[in-house]
């Protein structure tokens, strides 16, 4: 069986995975990135990339190319409430600035790859799937691959990256993958063409039949939008829900969807799984890191996921390179980066916990959504870029109180 050797080996070439091969490319490191798929690639996602991904975009060198290649600029939000209150809330901001960039991840997920390809030092490997970490004792020292033409490979490095999202094999080798379903939502989207009045903002609508989750209308241009719904998956088990009939009945009878009712689908409507169990737990092993999806790494409320996925990735490179200098891949060493990325998601991800422990409980979900609607803090907070949660903070006390 043949055997080569890499400094970082990375599963999985998804947002996070190709952050950390360019951060290890441009230091020169010997990177090998797989993936089981073949880029460009369909990513089933809601493809809104939130005004986060502009700085960590700027640090991979691909912030220009992003700008010029985002098909929509959302400079707000629309909401509508589950008494069907709607607001829109627009930011006045310059032209190439927005809340929410639509970018479909066939186009984005390629552009940051061929961020990674350009550095010579980093290997490509698609269509390729790893089957298995190779350990040493407790340390993992490669992965076992498995493509079509070659067969069976062993790569080795001293350090892994699983970047394999969230249905990561390796973080189920490793006993770090969770079962429990509330630790999860489900989704389901569809791209809407031909639509009639689509508006100038992406667009999130809490109805009961879906709460604590939500529908979304996403435009990615003029007349097109990314439409999907998603909740826990414990809920949609109990509950016996039908993701895919919720959506066509939302685009049939909801106000909110009547602009999609003479729309035309185009292809399929397609499921994901999304994590949201946030905890604190250490995202190291000896040998390995974990970010991303297969980290957990998402916002438990917006199930935003592609900012903190690069961003994670970024961190998971960083460590890597310090891990590299000091020729030290323990998992005691490997800590800084969970020292890292507590710094950087742990308030946001701790105060969030806090709001969806609220809304998942039934009696109070109307109660919530209305009273963020009728309050005066939630649109004066949603004028401000970034503090989109502070309106939630704000009404942490009331909340509490019932
Ligand atoms: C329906 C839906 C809508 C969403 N909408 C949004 C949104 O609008 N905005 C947002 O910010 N987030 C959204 N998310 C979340 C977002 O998609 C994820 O958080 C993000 O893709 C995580 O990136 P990642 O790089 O960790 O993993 P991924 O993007 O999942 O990439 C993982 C890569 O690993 C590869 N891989 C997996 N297993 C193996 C293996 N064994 N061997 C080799 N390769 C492997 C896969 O082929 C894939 O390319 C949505 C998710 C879903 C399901």
């Amino acid at each position: 069986m043949q055997q080569q050797t890499y400094d970082v080996i990375i599963v999985g070439a998804g947002p996070a995975g190709s952050s950390a091969a360019t951060i290890l490319g441009k230091a020169g490191k010997r990177v090998l990135l797989i993936d089981k798929g073949k880029f460009p690639r369909e990513k089933t996602c809601g493809d809104g990339l939130t005004y986060k991904c502009v700085p960590l975009l700027e640090k991979l060198g691909l912030a220009l190319d992003f700008r010029e290649q985002a098909f929509f600029y959302s400079k707000g939000y629309g909401i509508t409430f589950s008494d069907g209150t709607q607001i829109t809330v627009r930011r006045p901001m310059a032209e190439q600035e927005a809340v929410v960039y639509m970018m479909p991840r066939f186009d984005f997920d390629n552009l940051l790859l061929q961020g990674a390809r350009q550095y010579e030092s980093v290997t490509v490997l698609e269509e390729a799937m790893v089957t298995n970490v190779i350990q040493e004792g407790e340390r993992s020292i490669g992965v076992q691959v498995h493509t079509a033409n070659a067969g069976t490979q062993i790569f080795s490095a001293p350090l892994i990256i699983d970047a394999s999202g969230v249905g990561s094999k390796i973080a189920v080798q490793m006993g770090f993958a969770k079962t429990d379903l509330k630790n999860y939502a489900l989704t389901i989207r569809g791209y809407f063409d031909e639509i009639e009045n689509l508006s100038d903002v992406v667009e999130f609508i809490f109805d009961r039949s879906i709460l604590p989750g939500y529908f979304w209308i996403f435009p990615i241009g003029a007349h097109s939008a990314n439409v999907g719904c998603g909740t826990f998956q414990h809920l949609i088990v109990e509950k016996e829900i039908n993701l895919r009939h919720l959506l066509e009945a939302f685009v049939q009878n909801h106000p909110a969807g009547e602009k999609l009712k003479s729309a035309r689908l185009r292809g399929s409507l397609k499921g994901g799984k999304i994590p949201l169990g946030l905890d604190f737990a250490s995202r190291v092993r000896d040998g390995l890191l974990f970010c991303g999806d297969a980290g957990g790494f998402t916002d438990p409320i917006t199930a935003e996921g592609i900012s903190f996925a690069i961003e994670s990735g970024i961190l998971a490179a960083e460590t890597a390179l310090a891990a590299l200098t000091a020729d030290n891949f323990a998992a005691k060493f490997l800590q800084q980066y969970d020292g890292q990325w507590q710094a950087r998601f742990g308030e946001r991800f701790s105060k969030a916990g806090f709001i969806q422990e609220t809304v998942g409980k039934q009696n109070l979900q109307d109660y919530f959504y209305n009273a963020v609607a009728h309050h005066p803090a939630f649109e004066a907070a949603m004028q401000n870029q970034g503090s989109q949660y502070e309106w939630m903070f704000k009404l942490k006390a009331l909340v509490k109180a019932l």
